[in-house]
């Protein structure tokens, strides 16, 4: 594994790989690496000739400065990882590679999808991925690119970010979520939650499994109310519990014969989770 920290000798190192028609996979991530992010690499590692991650805990994402603060990081043991993984080159660039002096903030015509759900609770945040994810789009120059269904609204958000900056031929491949034994949804946050707050966390999983159960036989309202209080009872304060169709993440009225996805994000301690299934 080649680990760059300059954007031009990767983008030259990547320019080479290409005049020998190889094809490029990148997997951009913010460390703490994680079976989740394998999944990633290893699905990439699959499909391309070359995989190229990132790893950057891209300031611009983050509306809550504490959170920033505390976000884990493990670049020691994450460069292990990634070289018993395969990957291939890393570019762990610092702030000022990513945001030169100049660099000037686009603003991204997200439409509906920045006002619903995490835009909502998190203003700005789909902002600031789109900001660090065109950079870096525009560096690796990716045939594809590996993104979690953990971050659903994410994955649509870059969908959208692809269309915008006429980067269609790029090929986004949604990977499904990895898993604790427990059910728990594998985060580089999950780092900070203690014992005792990591096992009340499963309920995360239990009340979208409740959610999935319930679906054909209780209303969309009453089950977002109920999920909601299954969470709270194990000591998380809710943002939302959501039901909604899985296209688009416009709230679901009714079931109809539309793709659902239940949506949660809540904390417990100072500690912020989302996780999501697919309904039907
Ligand atoms: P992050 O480092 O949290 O920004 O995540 C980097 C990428 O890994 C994103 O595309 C995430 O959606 C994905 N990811 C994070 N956690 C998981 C997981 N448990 N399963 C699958 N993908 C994940």
């Amino acid at each position: 594994m080649i680990l760059f920290k300059k954007a031009m000798a990767l983008s030259m190192h990547l320019d080479n790989a290409r005049k020998k028609n190889q094809t490029i996979g990148f997997v951009p991530t913010m460390g703490a690496l994680h079976q989740g992010h394998l999944a990633l690499i290893e699905a990439c590692k699959k499909e391309a000739d070359i995989c190229v991650c990132s790893i950057f805990v891209n300031p611009a994402q983050f509306n809550n400065p504490t959170d920033f603060k505390l976000y884990p990081s493990t670049i020691d043991k994450d460069i292990e990882v990634l070289l018993k993984g395969g990957c291939d080159a890393l570019f762990l660039p610092a702030r000022e590679e990513m945001y030169p002096p100049g660099f000037k903030a686009k603003q991204y015509d997200l439409g509906y999808l920045e006002a619903l759900w995490e835009g909502q609770f998190r203003p700005g945040h789909f902002q600031g991925v789109c900001q660090a994810v065109d950079r870096l789009l525009g560096i690796v120059e990716p045939t594809s690119l590996y993104m979690g269904q953990k971050d659903y609204q994410q994955c649509l958000v870059i969908k959208k970010l692809l269309a915008l900056t006429d980067r269609e031929a790029v090929s986004l491949k949604i990977i499904p979520t990895i898993r604790e034994e427990s059910g728990l949804a594998m985060s580089s946050r999950n780092l900070r939650l203690t014992e005792e707050q990591r096992s009340k966390a499963v309920a995360l999983y239990s009340t979208l499994g409740f959610l999935k159960s319930s679906l054909p036989v209780k209303s969309i309202t009453g089950l977002e109310k109920e999920g909601a209080a299954l969470l709270q009872r194990s000591g998380f304060n809710v943002d939302y519990v959501a039901i909604a169709d899985a296209d688009n993440l416009q709230p679901a009225l009714e079931v109809n014969n539309k793709k659902l996805v239940a949506l949660i994000a809540a904390t417990i301690g100072d500690v912020r989770l989302i996780d999501n299934m697919p309904l039907n």
